[in-house]
């Protein structure tokens, strides 16, 4: 006997249908990078939608086929995604601030037929094409290419059925940025992507509604801009999309658009507070503000509270499309202190419906959650990969369906989960391990200290020491002592650094993180003290 219920399938489409019917009027704003303002709607980016499948259909691309975009974010990018996974083709979000090398082998593994580009990228795009192998239409979204997207799209008359088809079908391709070796495809299924934008609208996750108006700084090719252009349909919120990042462009937007809620890694938010500081200007007055994609540092949540926005810390990976954990508040959240409330928000927070999580330790044994039992943080559920897209060595997944995130972590008995380290970079001295995340954070809070990174250095007696590399703000006098000092309050006294120094700038991966692997070969032949 089989449920008595329809089977409908869970496809992309049916959220653009939804946004455009039930929410049609619902505002998406875009600010394209020469600062023009396009203002759109639900229904409208659906009508083009329609007719960038029609304009794909008409240049041959079938169902299955790799539609590639290299571009930022606006209302453009979005219905090219629509339409190109609503004709039925896969689209695959390329990453432009990842090395040529990396663009070329992701293009060309991927074996995309069509590229969508931004005009300011076009030379980006020129550079590379004679190593393009199998894109045979490049689209340029704003610009006097020959195959101008509003030339092409404007032929079209946007009578168009949505391709049918599985739920199980693929819909998104994206590539892990890849630290050693080459990156590896994500292949969302449709399926996948939908109960994942359920999953983010939950109020213990995006939190969003038909009256949230959201801005994900976070760029559409960063994980999908972490589902939120699908969610915001979903949800029928207002969607306000930037070209640009800058921070001052950042905040007359979210301004002048009423922004409630809005998503990017830390160092966007840093770049926002230090304006408002130098400027003297309040920052934009959001309901919440969503940190991901690197460890939300305790000072910055901390200021962004004392201004009345809410946070709340995202623990995701390509890997999990991306959202993995998000801080829970709880019932009494309101009642904490703050500096309770700030450690609540320091862990990454508890697994939505839809992600299982456990940490095992190197043996494979299932950790207790205790709060102190530090293990390899593994997940599985819906919107979790099972494979890499043409990955012949075969499953990601062990036999149980668990994948090993890389990531090291503990659980809480309330399921409160805390990252304290990638598994490579985690610090080994004397058989025991030091979290170098937890090390850069503490860093963090001292006085006049912009950025730090801890890495482990080789060492005859401990196997490894950490070395504190350390970027001042402008202006600021520090030295090492004063750096231990603060530390020496926070962390145990066999954590202390053997060493800190000073640098102008650290190497960062194209998603904005501390590239390790640079910094441990820059680095290899300091000598600790
Ligand atoms: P990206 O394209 O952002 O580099 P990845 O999937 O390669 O995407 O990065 C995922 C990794 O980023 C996680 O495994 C984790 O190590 C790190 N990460 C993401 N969010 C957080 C967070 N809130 N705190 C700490 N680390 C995080």
């Amino acid at each position: 006997m089989i449920g008595g219920m329809q089977d409908f399938a869970l496809r992309i489409s049916t959220l653009i249908d939804h946004a455009a019917q039930e929410h049609g009027a619902r505002p998406v704003v875009s600010r394209y990078a020469d600062g023009s303002i396009e203002r759109s709607n639900w229904a409208e980016v659906a009508h083009e939608a329609r007719r960038v499948a029609q304009a794909l259909e008409r240049l041959g691309i079938r169902p299955g086929d790799r539609v590639a975009t290299l571009a930022m974010n606006h209302g453009r990018h979005v219905a090219a995604w629509y339409g190109a996974i609503g004709m039925g083709a896969v689209l695959h979000t390329i990453n432009p601030r990842l090395f040529d090398d990396q663009i070329i082998y992701i293009a060309n593994h991927a074996q995309d037929r069509v590229l969508f580009y931004d005009a300011a990228l076009a030379p980006l795009v020129d550079r590379l094409k004679p190593q393009l192998q199998t894109i045979a239409h490049f689209i340029c979204f704003d610009g006097p290419a020959p195959l101008e997207y509003v030339r092409l799209t404007a032929a079209e008359d946007g009578d168009y059925r949505w391709a049918e088809g599985d739920e199980r079908d693929p819909c998104m391709l994206c590539y892990t940025s890849g630290t050693t070796g080459n990156p590896k495809g994500v292949l969302f299924s449709h399926r996948s992507a939908v109960l994942h934008a359920f999953g983010g609208i939950q109020p213990d996750c995006l939190g969003l509604g038909s009256a949230s108006a959201v801005l994900p700084v976070v760029p559409m090719f960063h994980v999908c801009a972490w589902g939120i252009p699908f969610a915001t349909a979903m949800a029928g919120s207002k969607l306000v999309l930037s070209a640009t990042n800058e921070a001052e462009a950042l905040c007359d937007l979210m301004k002048a658009e009423q922004v409630t809620h809005s998503a990017a890694v830390p160092t966007v938010w840093m770049g926002m507070l230090a304006h408002a500081d130098a400027t003297g200007t309040a920052p934009p007055p959001l309901q919440r503000v969503v940190i991901g994609g690197s460890a939300a540092p305790r000072a910055m949540v901390s200021r962004l509270m004392d201004l009345g926005i809410g946070v709340s810390h995202l623990w995701g990976m390509t890997e999990l499309s991306p959202i993995g954990t998000v801080s829970r508040k709880g019932a009494n959240f309101e009642a904490l202190s703050r500096e309770e409330q700030l450690d609540l928000l320091e862990y990454q927070g508890g697994a939505p419906y839809g992600v299982s999580m456990r940490t095992v330790d190197d043996a494979g044994n299932v950790l207790p959650r205790d709060g102190i039992s530090s293990g390899r943080l593994q997940v599985r559920g819906p919107w979790v990969i099972e494979r890499y897209f043409q990955d012949e060595s075969g499953p990601a997944v062990d036999e149980e369906g668990w994948f090993d995130t890389g990531d090291v972590a503990t659980i809480t008995p309330d399921g409160m989960m805390r990252i304290t380290d990638r598994a490579k970079d985690v610090i080994k001295s004397g058989g025991e391990w030091i979290s170098s995340v937890i090390l850069e954070n503490e860093a963090l809070g001292c006085p006049g200290v912009a950025e730090a990174a801890a890495i482990g250095l080789p060492h005859p007696k401990w196997d490894e020491r950490p070395l504190l590399i350390v970027v001042p703000k402008p202006g600021a006098a520090l030295c090492e002592t004063q750096v231990r000092d603060h530390l020496s309050t926070r962390v145990a006294k066999w954590w202390l650094p053997d060493k800190v120094i000073f640098a102008d700038s650290l190497p960062h991966t194209a998603t904005g993180k501390l590239l390790k692997t640079a910094l441990r070969t820059q680095y290899a032949d300091v000598e600790l003290s």
